[in-house]
């Protein structure tokens, strides 16, 4: 009710991707599940109570904001990481309810230092460290003045992180920019380490580094895309398809999205169907009209080329993708009515949709399809 589609979230695949992940890193590593851009569209109010469930007690977001989402359908027990934007009033806010973030410049070290002093309670940074992707971290250049602060305002902050970011560990092309950042943060934990600064946790791993470099794994890894079923890249699958020697993917897809058929009607030959010019019907047809556009996340990109499953079929879009529908060819599919299921991503019978073939088709990301994906959708889990 109330709603032109839906989203499925699969428990079953969610469990069995956290075991194949812990698999990799092994027990003794923390798992920090990264739930930005709203759980990488899965919805933070679903991932999270299954992340706990499967075991994980640490979250990754990006901002004050998401954090903020996170807490109420969080655990106390499990740990919240802000690794971007937090600014100097959330700081305070972060501090009192004992969640973690980065810190990568003197600004925010000094607001974070004046903060905790002022509450009378340690600040929980994470320390990150610039290894070339240049784009938050401190610079290795910057380390003396770094120490020394952080020696003198020791009783103010907890340091339980030191970490860094890849620049691209999805790609082989990488490669080489990859081992000199591994081997720059392994000079700036030394740096500390001889200055008696300690960080309880080294983590540097997202995905990608996670699954084709081990040595990026060391105390804990940030697991993003992976969890929810994708690889971040076909090299990355290849890598591990070789290393596991199994012809199994091992990661299964949690996402399905689903609408259903809202009017079929027929249109003779040589008129044009939807908004302009794109699409003549060249003979009589019969088209399925379906309530979601671009405003529900089917992106306009995909207007004469996206694909959808009906009746266990495929069926082609044709015309322009509009604001709020989307138009199918089901001449050949016999029986086609309206509130037929319609599968926009998701397996229907024994054909699916991936949203790989979709970023194909609109040349998107799978990471950016993910997180268009409307919060306003709602998302259900099945098991
Ligand atoms: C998004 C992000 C991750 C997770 O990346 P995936 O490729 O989705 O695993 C890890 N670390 C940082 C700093 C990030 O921004």
């Amino acid at each position: 009710m109330f709603n032109t589609s839906y989203i499925e979230i699969s428990k079953k695949a969610f469990k069995n991707n956290i075991r194949y992940l812990k698999k990799i890193i092994g027990n003794d590593i923390r798992f920090s599940s990264v739930i930005k851009g709203n759980a990488y569209g899965h919805g933070v109010e679903n991932i999270v109570p299954l992340a706990e469930e499967a075991g994980i007690d640490h979250f990754s977001v990006f901002s004050a904001k998401e954090a903020y989402d996170a807490l109420p359908v969080m655990s106390p027990k499990s740990r919240i990481m802000i690794m971007g934007m937090l600014d100097d009033e959330e700081i305070e806010w972060a501090i009192e309810n004992d969640i973690a973030f980065f810190v990568f410049d003197m600004g925010r070290l000094e607001k974070a230092v004046e903060t905790a002093r002022m509450l009378q309670k340690k600040a929980c940074i994470h320390i990150e460290v610039e290894t070339g992707f240049n784009r938050t971290g401190f610079d290795y250049k910057e380390m003396p003045a770094l120490i020394d602060y952080l020696k003198k305002e020791k009783e103010h902050y907890l340091f339980e992180g030191l970490c860094t970011h890849y620049a691209g560990a999805e790609s082989l092309s990488n490669y080489l920019r990859i081992k000199n950042q591994i081997t720059l943060f392994k000079r700036f934990h030394r740096y500390f380490s001889r200055h008696g600064l300690n960080p309880q946790l080294r983590h540097t791993a997202c995905s990608a580094a996670a699954l084709t470099y081990p040595n990026t794994i060391m105390d804990m890894v940030r697991f993003g895309i992976a969890q929810y079923g994708f690889w971040p890249s076909p090299e990355t699958h290849m890598f591990r398809f070789q290393k596991d020697s199994s012809d199994a993917n091992p990661l299964r897809r949690l996402l399905s999205w689903k609408s259903k058929v809202m009017v079929v009607k027929e249109v003779e030959a040589g008129n044009f169907i939807g908004y302009g010019s794109s699409y003549l019907a060249n003979k009589r047809m019969k088209i399925a009209i379906i309530p979601v556009g671009y405003a529900n996340g089917f992106s306009r990109a995909l207007s004469n080329t996206g694909r959808v499953l009906i009746r266990g079929r495929r069926v082609p879009v044709i015309g322009t993708v509009t604001m709020n529908t989307l138009t199918v060819n089901v001449t050949d599919i016999p029986g086609v009515e309206r509130g037929d299921e319609v599968v926009m991503i998701g397996k229907q019978k024994r054909l699916s949709i991936s949203i790989a073939s979709f970023c194909e088709m609109s040349e998107q990301l799978n990471y950016q399809l993910l997180t268009r994906l409307p919060a306003g959708i709602p998302r259900f889990i099945v098991t």
